[in-house]
């Protein structure tokens, strides 16, 4: 570190010591040349995530925006705030420590859904059929029939059914079900009148 006063890079640390919120380290030094002392800070670099969308364009990692769209998807449904929140912490977490400063917008959105996927499937498919644009609704129901076929087949593997063989798209009971059908008939609605 060039001493401020005389741009000697010598110098010797007389006292460290941590900040009191523990987010620094302070450094007093001296100069060897010119024997004045001046102050160092070292702290953890905060790399703040860059998020580069479709277009190209970039904008910072915005946790609120996140937070917003699966709010929207989970609405009226069994999701809670904390499983939100705790999601996008690790999301967080885990791009920092790839180190990489950008990440694309679908890596992201690829995220959220396989979330929602394993916490809920209605604010799965309301999602889906929001960020993944669907061609047509053929599509949409193709990939919405795997994930009905996926969800009772886990089903099946958790618990043997006592209804027997009435499983067919009961996705995690029958009540899931008809609010599914409900959201995809919202959905594709609200598709149809966008086009
Ligand atoms: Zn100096």
């Amino acid at each position: 570190m060039r001493c401020p006063f005389c741009q000697s890079l010598k110098n010797r640390v007389v006292d460290s010591r941590l900040k009191r919120d523990g987010l620094a380290v302070r450094r007093r030094r001296e100069c060897s040349e010119c024997t004045r002392r001046f102050t160092t800070y070292e702290r953890v670099e905060e790399v703040e995530l860059i998020v580069v969308k479709k277009d190209g364009s970039r904008e910072p990692f915005n946790r609120a925006k996140i937070i917003q769209g699966m709010l929207r998807a989970t609405e009226k449904r069994p999701v809670g705030i904390e499983v939100i929140e705790g999601f996008i912490s690790n999301m967080e977490r885990d791009l920092q420590e790839k180190g990489e400063r950008e990440v694309d917008s679908r890596e992201i959105g690829e995220r959220v859904i396989k979330k929602l996927y394993e916490v809920d499937e209605v604010a799965y498919v309301r999602f889906a059929s929001v960020y993944r644009s669907f061609k047509d609704v053929n599509q949409f129901m193709d990939e919405l029939r795997e994930l009905l076929k996926d969800k009772s087949r886990m089903a099946a593997k958790g618990k043997k059914r006592k209804g027997g063989v009435k499983t067919e798209g009961a996705a995690s009971g029958g009540k899931g079900y008809e609010d599914l059908a409900d959201t995809l008939n919202n959905s594709v609605k609200r598709r149809g009148k966008r086009v």
